[in-house]
């Protein structure tokens, strides 16, 4: 029996940015924009917002022949990665980031161009503005980019607002596949120490922004042809969707906008299978069904997995039809590649 194709559909990149060049574009938000310190050896790094260290990396975030070789022994076929969030620029002016996110998405092409069957890339838009960034989104899709990646919110704005639902709007009928990232958590005061952020509040703003489509009545607008989907597994979305429920049956305040009982929108999304638990993809698979997960690693970084697919691949309840559609036949329909896209 042929192996079967491995796609990792979230993994991040970051460029070889200088911090001139963070500079020079303006940056990516007051602080001073984000930058790459290579450490001597050239092997490990820091990403820098202006003097602040933010996140200490590995090679494999930036350097693509040592992330090809790292795919080749981990046995994955092709990956699609996207910028590190730190990247969005959101909160700058809005032609400065749309100049920024602009010079991100050819740093990402010209990352992908080192083996362009086997890396595919993400791109970001200046969501702060519509026109600009539907106008970058589309750019970018005819540039290669095989969709894009969004923030779950905008500031104070969920996916509720006018503006990202016609972003969506926009990406559905130009058929622009779309990974929905949580980043910038709520609570911040609150969870000081320990990753918190990253532990409580990274699912919760995940879950708020698929609950906002749906309690909004947003998804009643948005054309069904939206192909969209959450990273993490949806964050706490399938674990509490059930509470949703509960509470639209016997909550007027919340059935107001949302003429649909919460679980009838589930065929709208998609979410990733980057929940580290085998009992936690057995609920996705329960909820959203096998059709609708895909692989996703939210590799290089360490609370992404380590061994890419080894959930999937060792989850006993998953039949070979199904871990196959995980794995990468889902992959393969959600992001429009031929099959066979990437040797096996
Ligand atoms: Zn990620």
């Amino acid at each position: 029996m042929p192996k079967t194709m491995k796609i990792d559909m979230h993994a991040h990149h970051f460029p070889r940015l200088t911090r001139a060049e963070a500079d020079a574009l303006g940056g990516a938000g007051g602080a001073g924009g984000p930058w790459l310190r290579i450490d001597a050896d050239g092997a490990h790094g820091q990403i820098m917002q202006g003097d602040r260290p933010f996140r200490p990396v590995d090679r494999v975030l930036w350097d693509a022949q040592a992330r090809l070789d790292d795919l080749d022994r981990q046995g994955v076929d092709l990956q699609i990665s996207c910028a590190t969030p730190i990247m969005f620029a959101y909160s700058a002016p809005a032609r400065l980031a749309a100049d920024w996110c602009a010079r991100m998405n050819d740093h990402a092409l010209d990352f992908a161009s080192a083996d362009p069957a086997r890396l595919k890339v993400l791109a970001q838009v200046p969501l702060q503005d519509l026109e600009l960034a539907c106008r970058e989104a589309s750019r970018a899709r005819r540039a290669g980019h095989v969709g894009v990646q969004i923030g779950n919110h905008l500031g104070p704005r969920d996916l509720d607002d006018d503006q990202l639902v016609d972003f969506l709007t926009h990406c559905a009928r130009d058929d622009i596949p779309v990974l929905v990232h949580p980043w910038d958590m709520m609570g911040q005061g609150r969870m000081a120490k320990w990753m918190l952020p990253w532990l409580v509040a990274m699912p919760a703003e995940t879950q708020l922004g698929m609950l906002s489509l749906i309690l909004s009545g947003a998804l009643e607008r948005i054309p069904r042809s939206l192909k969209i989907c959450f990273a993490h597994g949806g964050g706490a979305f399938a674990f509490l969707l059930g509470r949703a429920d509960n509470a639209w049956r016997h909550r007027d305040i919340v059935r107001q906008d949302c003429p649909n009982l919460p679980s009838s929108y589930l065929d709208r999304f998609h979410v990733d299978s980057a929940v580290f638990d085998a009992r936690s993809l057995r609920l996705l698979a329960e909820v959203h069904g096998t059709q609708r997960i895909l692989l996703g690693s939210d590799y290089p970084f360490p609370l992404g997995e380590a061994r890419i697919g080894t959930l999937v691949q060792e989850a006993d309840f998953l039949d070979e039809a199904e871990r196959q559609a995980l794995l990468s036949g889902n992959a393969l329909r959600f992001f429009s590649l031929a099959e066979g896209a990437a040797p096996a």
